[in-house]
């Protein structure tokens, strides 16, 4: 008789797939010719997505030599993706494909450090929008608040928090914040991203050691445009906690968002939708623009009303595959 096993994809490395079970066991899987069959359907129309993705609930048949073939993937509750780096070959203006980072998410914990790196609002709103897309819920961690000494990153915990999310700050070095980022974590699949440098392993390794992560390596990533392998892995640290890193993602630009959709992924410009004279409005060039009035008015702040800008930008040198 069959063995059929339920599992978690939690590693991807080229055509492997390695599961857990409920147990914590691991299996090192295949995916079943069907799902190959797909995927090269969806790559000639250039929509390619990973088949399966880390976080998916699979079924699994079992192998005599102890692999698997997954032969099924369960329906995801969410899933965050974005625009894969260039593929080589890819030459076409806004040829981009879509490149799932993981699924089945409680949190996505974006971190970003006070400084060294320069605080990176940018990068932080477009984790945001995402999110917001996905349907995950976000808590925005600010580290190395101990470079700070004049605490301008306060201003930034306002502004996010006004906005209705969750704010930490924090410090590895002088142990601030990191006991409330654990019982963020806890009982939770939490995707951890942010720039490289700005303190996710330390964080990490502070909170479960058992993780282990490199601290303060240099990026592996090679010249800019070049497609790397690595790619994200989940690690269950507690019993019901799980950890998804992402070291070989540095930039996030989300995938699938239409432009006239953008505005309703930024809460704070959302609430001036209705005052547009357009419907189509892009709240950008277009007259009697409520958000424009309200930007004006001091209403929602420039920063991110200017990554929203960068963000339509994006959108728009895409639009030839839309
Ligand atoms: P990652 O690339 O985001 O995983 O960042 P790492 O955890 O590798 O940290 C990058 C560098 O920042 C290392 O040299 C860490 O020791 C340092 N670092 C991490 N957290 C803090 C912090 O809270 N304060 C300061 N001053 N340095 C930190
Ligand atoms: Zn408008």
């Amino acid at each position: 008789m069959e063995v059929v096993i339920e599992g978690t994809v939690f590693k991807i490395e080229s055509k492997d797939y390695y599961v857990f079970d409920e147990s914590g066991k691991e299996f090192r899987c295949s995916l079943k010719g069907r799902f190959q069959k797909e995927f090269s359907l969806k790559k000639d129309k250039l929509y390619a997505v990973d088949i399966a993705c880390v976080g998916d609930k699979v079924e699994f048949d079992l192998n005599k030599d102890g692999s698997g073939v997954i032969k099924q993937i369960k329906p995801r509750k969410n899933y965050i993706s974005r625009k894969a780096p260039r593929l080589k070959g890819a030459g076409v203006r806004g040829e981009r494909l879509e490149q799932i980072i993981a699924s089945n998410l409680d949190n996505v914990i974006i971190v970003s450090s006070c400084d060294q790196p320069k605080f990176n609002n940018r990068l932080i709103d477009r984790i945001l929008v995402a999110a917001e897309s996905s349907h995950v819920q976000p808590v925005i961690v600010i580290n190395k608040i101990d470079l700070d000494k004049k605490h301008n990153y306060k201003l930034w915990v306002q502004l996010y928090k006004s906005l209705g999310y969750g704010v930490l700050e924090s410090s590895v070095v002088e142990k601030i914040g990191v006991i409330n980022l654990k019982k963020i974590l806890e009982g939770k699949t939490n995707l951890v991203c942010g720039q490289s440098g700005v303190g996710k392993s330390s964080l990490l390794n502070s909170l479960y050691p058992v993780l282990n992560l490199k601290v303060g390596t240099i990026s592996n990533y090679t010249s800019k445009g070049t497609h790397t392998t690595v790619t994200s892995v989940m690690k269950k640290v507690d019993v019901n906690t799980f950890i998804i890193d992402t070291p070989g993602i540095r930039e996030m630009d989300p995938y699938g968002i239409k432009k006239e959709d953008l505005s309703h992924y930024f809460r704070d410009l959302s609430e001036y939708l209705n005052e547009c004279k357009f419907n189509t409005c892009t709240h950008y060039h277009e007259p009697g623009c409520g958000v424009v009035e309200a930007l004006k008015q001091g209403k929602i702040s420039k920063e991110r009303y200017q990554s929203y800008l960068n963000l339509l930008e994006t959108i728009e040198e895409d639009l030839f595959f839309s």
